[in-house]
C-alpha cells in the first residue's frame, strides 16, 4: 500500500529509521508528480502545417496541380512540410528546455530520521516520514500535523483562497501549499500520485499555458508584417491580371510576394534563442523560471540586492561576545567545534549561558555524520551552535530531554526568533528588536552593538524570560526580557563581488543594497565591496522619504544602502524605481518578500538559502546565491536580446532581396523579367537562410555586451530597419539584380523582350546565387552592429562557420541536383554569372562597413 489513509500512529520523535525510509522509497516510489504531459506531438506538428500561411501554400499547391504543373504542386507541398517540421522541432526543443529548467529547481525537505535532522530531496519523502517545517517552506507531500506552533498555510495553489489558513494539530497539510507562519512537525500520509495535488494535476493536465508577453508582442509584429504581405500580394495579383497574365500565374506570383515578406520562421527562432539563453544561464547558476525573463534580464537598469549570502559568503562565525560582565573573543576555524574563548574566568558562565540561549532560540544546527561536521539550516544559527560547543555546552543532550513547547520563528518584521522550553523563553534577534523589549538593559549594550556593527559584524542580542504562562504567542511572550548579551558574527564578503560591482557601473546599471541588517553592518560591507556610492548614503527603512518621487531621487544616487528594510519598503522601492522607468531586479529571501519579488521586473530568490515561498514568487533563482551571478545573468540576457536583433536583421534583409525582383517586374509593367520565382524564395527562406539565422542566435556574449547602458525596448526598431532597408537590403539587391541583368544582356536580351527559357534560367540562377552569397556575407555583417565583419573573430561562433558551409552545399544542390534546377527555374550560372554573383560578398561587406563607420563618426562629438 502506497499510503496510510489512517491517522499516523504514535509520534515517533526520532522519525523513521534511515533503512526503513530507503525500503519504503523502493516500494512506494519517489515522491514526484508526473510532469504534466505535453500536448500530443502530432497535434503540435499539425498546428505547424495548418496555420494561415501553410494553408495559403497548400491552396497554391492544389492550384498548381489543377493548372497542370504537378511538379510545382509537389514542390510547394514539400516546402510546407519541411517548414512545418522545422518550426515544430524548434518549438518542441524550446519547450523541453523550459521543462528542464523547472527540474533544476532545488526541492528539499527537512526530516527527522534516526533522531537526526536531515535535509533530503523532496522526491525521497516516504509515508510516515517526520517532516520539520518552518515559515517559508513548501509542503512537498500530504501531511498530518503532529506539532504546531502558530502555523498558517497558503493554500491558494489548491483552493484559490489567498488568505492563509490557520492549522492545528491533527489537521492536514497538502503538497504544493506553503507554510507562511510558524513552525510545525508533521507525518507524511501521502506522496506522489496519492497526494491531493496529483489529483488536481490530473484535471488540469492538457490545459494550455497562457502566451508570454514576449510571444504576444512578437505575434503582433508577425501579424502586422503578414497583413502588409498579404496586401502587397493582392496588389500584385491585380497588376499581373491587368498586364494580361494568366490568372493561375498571377496567383502564384502573388503567393510568391506574400511568402517573401512573411517572416515564417521568426517566432520559433526567437523562442529557441531564448531557450538557449536560459540554458547558458542555468550553466552559470542562474535559473530563469520563464523564458521571457531572459529578455527582461537584458534590459535591467537597477539592481537592488540584499547583503547576507549575496554580497557575503554566508559562512558565518561568531567572533565576539559581550555580556554585562565583559567582552570575549572567540577563536577557531570554520565549523570546527574545537576552539577557544578568550575572556576572564568570571565571564565564562555568562558566555556559556548566552550561547546556550542563542542556540535554543534557533533551528540551525551543526551535526556530526560519518565523522564530518555538517551545517543544517541558517548558517548564522549554525555559527551560534558552534559558539556553544566552543563554550563547552552540550546542547543536543539538553534538547533531548527538554524539547521546545512553542517556537516563534524569525520573520523580517519582528526580527526575532524565540522558543519556549518549559517555563523559559529564549529569544535572539536584531539588537534594537530585543533591547526595546528589555525593561532594564545594561546601559552600554546599545553602544557596544553599534560599535560591533560598524566593523561589519552582524550583531544579535540574546535574552530570556522565566516564569509561568508562556506559550501565548510571540507578542505576549516576547516582553520583559532579560538581556544575556550580544554576539558579533563575521561574514566576509565574497571575493569577486567587487569586480561584479565594477561591471555594473560600466554597464550603466545602478545598484542599491536593500537589507534587513543593521545600518552599520550593511554600510561596512558596502564599503568593503566597493558598492557604497560617493555620497555614502546609508538610510534605514523607516527613514526613507514618504514621497515616492523623493524616494526615487534618493536611490538614483548610485550605491545607496537601505538598512533595516522591511518587506513593504522593498515593495515601495520597486514601485518608485519603476515609476522612473527603471527595469528593476530585486532580491528577496523571506516569506514576506514575495510581493516585492512579484512586483519587480526580475524578482530574484536564492536557491541555497532563502525560502520556498520566495523562490515560487521569483523570476530568477540563484543556485549559488551569488551577486556576481545576477550580473552574469544580465549579461547573458543582453547577449540574447542582441542575438535576436542579429537574426532579425539577417532575416529581414533576405526579404528585401526577395521582394525587389517582384517590384522591378511590376513597376516596369513586366518589361523587366522576373528575376527569381516563388520556389526560389522558399528555398532561400527555409533552405539556405535558416541555419545561419539560428547560428546568429547562438552568438556568445562579447566584451561590448556589458559596455554601456541596456538597450531597452523594441526588438525591431529604427536602427534595425534603417540597416535592413537602407544598407544591407539594397546591397544585396544591387548584386543580384545586377548579375541578373548582366547575364541577360550578355545573352542578347533587350528591354521589354521576353528572354528565351534557357537564358532566363541562367540569369535567374545567377540572381539566386547572388542572394545566397550576399546572405552569407550578411551573416558575418550581422554579428556586430558597430564593427566591420572582418574585425570579429570567426572562431568565436563555430556554429556560424558550419552554417555557412551548409548554406554553400545547399546552394550547389539547388543549382545542380535534378529535378531542383528545373523546379526552381534557376540553372547553374555561367562564368560571368558566377563572377557577378560573387560580387555580392564584397558589396554587402563594404557597404555595411562604410555605414558602420559613418555612424561611428557621427557618434563622436
Ligand atoms: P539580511 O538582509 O542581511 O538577510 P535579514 O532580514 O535576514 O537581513 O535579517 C535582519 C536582522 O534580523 C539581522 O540583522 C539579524 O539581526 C536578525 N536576524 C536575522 N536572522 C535571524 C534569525 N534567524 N534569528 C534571529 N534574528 C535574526
Ligand atoms: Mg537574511
Amino acid at each position: 500500500m502506497a499510503t496510510s489513509a489512517t491517522a499516523p500512529g504514535p509520534v515517533r520523535a526520532a522519525g523513521l529509521a534511515a533503512e526503513e525510509a530507503a525500503g519504503r522509497l523502493r516500494r512506494v516510489g519517489p515522491n514526484v508528480l508526473p510532469s504534466s504531459r505535453p500536448p500530443a506531438i502530432w497535434r503540435l506538428l499539425a498546428r505547424q502545417l495548418t496555420h494561415f500561411f501553410a494553408l495559403l501554400l497548400w491552396a497554391a499547391a492544389v492550384l498548381a496541380v489543377i493548372a497542370g504543373m504537378p511538379e510545382l504542386g509537389v514542390a510547394i507541398a514539400v516546402v510546407v512540410l519541411v517548414n512545418g517540421v522545422f518550426a515544430f522541432v524548434q518549438e518542441y526543443r524550446a519547450d523541453r528546455a523550459a521543462d528542464r529548467l523547472r527540474d533544476l529547481m532545488p526541492a528539499a525537505a527537512t526530516v527527522r530520521r534516526d533522531g537526526h535532522r536531515l535535509t533530503v530531496a523532496a522526491a525521497d519523502l516516504v509515508p510516515d516520514d517526520l517532516v520539520l517545517l518552518e515559515a517559508g517552506d513548501r509542503i512537498s507531500a500530504d501531511l498530518a500535523v503532529v506539532e504546531a506552533h502558530a502555523i498558517a498555510v497558503d493554500e491558494s495553489m489548491l483552493t484559490g483562497e489567498s488568505v492563509p489558513r490557520r492549522v492545528t494539530v491533527d489537521e492536514r497539510l497538502f503538497a504544493g501549499t506553503y507554510l507562511v507562519e510558524g513552525a510545525a512537525s508533521a507525518i507524511v500520509v501521502a506522496t506522489g500520485q496519492q497526494t491531493r495535488l496529483a489529483g488536481i494535476a490530473e484535471l488540469t493536465r492538457g490545459a494550455t499555458r497562457p502566451p508570454s508577453p514576449l510571444a504576444v508582442r512578437l505575434n503582433r509584429v508577425v501579424k502586422v508584417v503578414a497583413a502588409v504581405a498579404v496586401a502587397v500580394g493582392a496588389v500584385f495579383l491585380g497588376t499581373a491580371m491587368l498586364l494580361g497574365a494568366e490568372p493561375i500565374v498571377a496567383f502564384l506570383l502573388a503567393i510568391g510576394v506574400t511568402v517573401a515578406l512573411v517572416p515564417e520562421g521568426l517566432l520559433p527562432t526567437v523562442t529557441l534563442s531564448l531557450a538557449w539563453g536560459a540554458r547558458r544561464m542555468a550553466g552559470r547558476n542562474a535559473l530563469v523560471r520563464r523564458l521571457d525573463s531572459v529578455e527582461t534580464l537584458g534590459s535591467v537598469t537597477f539592481i537592488c540586492t540584499d547583503k547576507t549570502g549575496t554580497l557575503t559568503r554566508n559562512e558565518m562565525s561568531a567572533v565576539e561576545v559581550w555580556t554585562a560582565l565583559g567582552a570575549a573573543t572567540v577563536r577557531g576555524v570554520g565549523y570546527q567545534p574545537t576552539g577557544q574563548i578568550d575572556t576572564p574566568a568570571a565571564n565564562r558562565d555568562a558566555v556559556a549561558d548566552l550561547a546556550y540561549a542563542a542556540v535554543r532560540a534557533s533551528s540551525g544546527r551543526l551535526s556530526r555524520r560519518d565523522g564530518q561536521w555538517q551545517p543544517h539550516g541558517d548558517p548564522m544559527e549554525v555559527a551560534l551552535h558552534v559558539l556553544a560547543l566552543r563554550a563547552g555546552v552540550d546542547v543536543s543532550a539538553r534538547e533531548r530531554w527538554e524539547p521546545a513547547t512553542a517556537i516563534y520563528p524569525f520573520d523580517s518584521r519582528r526580527l526575532r526568533y524565540a522558543t519556549v522550553v518549559a517555563d523559559t523563553l529564549y529569544v535572539k534577534g536584531a539588537p534594537e528588536a530585543v533591547l526595546s523589549r528589555c525593561p532594564a538593559p545594561p546601559p552600554d549594550a546599545a553602544a557596544v552593538a553599534r560599535r560591533m556593527a560598524g566593523r561589519g559584524l552582524r550583531v544579535l542580542a540574546v535574552a530570556t524570560r522565566r516564569g509561568p504562562g508562556l506559550g501565548a504567542g510571540p507578542e505576549r511572550d516576547e516582553r520583559e526580557l532579560e538581556l544575556l548579551g550580544l554576539v558579533g558574527l563575521a561574514d566576509p564578503p565574497r571575493p569577486d563581488v567587487g569586480q561584479a560591482v565594477t561591471v555594473c557601473r560600466t554597464a550603466g546599471i545602478r545598484l542599491a543594497i536593500v537589507t534587513g541588517d543593521h545600518a552599520g553592518t550593511a554600510g561596512a560591507i558596502a564599503e568593503q565591496v566597493g558598492l557604497l556610492g560617493p555620497d555614502r548614503i546609508v538610510v534605514e527603512g523607516r527613514d526613507l522619504p514618504a514621497d515616492d518621487a523623493a524616494l526615487a531621487d534618493l536611490l538614483e544616487h548610485d550605491g545607496v544602502v537601505v538598512a533595516r528594510a522591511r518587506p513593504e519598503d522593498k515593495l515601495r522601492i520597486t514601485r518608485a524605481l519603476q515609476a522612473r522607468g527603471h527595469v528593476v531586479a530585486m532580491t528577496g529571501d523571506g516569506v514576506n518578500d514575495a510581493p516585492a519579488l512579484r512586483q519587480a521586473d526580475i524578482g530574484i530568490a536564492m536557491g541555497a538559502s532563502g525560502s520556498d515561498v520566495a523562490r515560487e514568487a521569483a523570476d530568477l533563482v540563484l543556485l549559488d546565491d551569488h551577486f556576481a551571478t545576477i550580473v552574469t545573468a544580465v549579461e547573458l540576457g543582453r547577449a540574447t536580446f542582441t542575438n535576436i536583433r542579429r537574426f532579425l536583421t539577417y532575416h529581414l534583409t533576405d526579404n528585401v532581396a526577395e521582394l525587389a525582383p517582384f517590384l522591378a517586374w511590376a513597376l516596369t509593367g513586366g518589361a523587366f523579367p522576373l528575376a527569381i520565382g516563388v520556389l526560389q524564395i522558399l528555398a532561400l527562406d527555409i533552405g539556405t537562410d535558416i541555419l545561419p539565422a539560428l547560428a546568429l542566435g547562438a552568438e556568445p556574449p562579447n566584451a561590448r555586451t556589458l559596455a554601456g547602458r541596456a538597450r531597452t525596448g523594441q526588438l525591431i526598431d529604427g536602427a534595425v530597419l534603417r540597416r535592413v532597408f537602407g544598407i544591407l537590403g539594397p546591397a544585396e539587391v544591387l548584386a543580384s539584380l545586377g548579375a541578373f541583368t548582366a547575364v541577360l544582356l550578355a545573352g542578347g536580351w533587350r528591354w521589354a523582350a521576353s528572354p528565351d527559357a534557357g537564358l532566363l534560367a541562367a540569369a535567374s540562377g545567377a540572381a539566386f546565387t547572388a542572394i545566397v552569397l550576399g546572405q552569407l556575407a550578411n551573416a558575418f555583417a550581422c554579428r556586430s552592429a558597430v564593427r566591420p565583419a572582418w574585425r570579429i573573430d570567426p572562431r568565436r561562433n563555430p556554429l556560424l562557420l558550419g552554417a555557412v558551409a551548409v548554406e554553400l552545399v545547399l546552394l550547389g544542390v539547388f543549382l545542380t541536383v535534378p529535378p531542383l534546377p528545373g523546379l526552381l527555374d534557376g540553372d547553374l550560372p555561367t562564368a560571368l554569372g558566377w563572377l557577378l554573383a560573387a560580387t555580392a560578398v564584397p558589396t554587402v561587406l563594404l557597404s555595411d562597413a562604410a555605414a558602420k563607420r559613418a555612424r561611428r563618426a557621427d557618434a563622436r562629438p
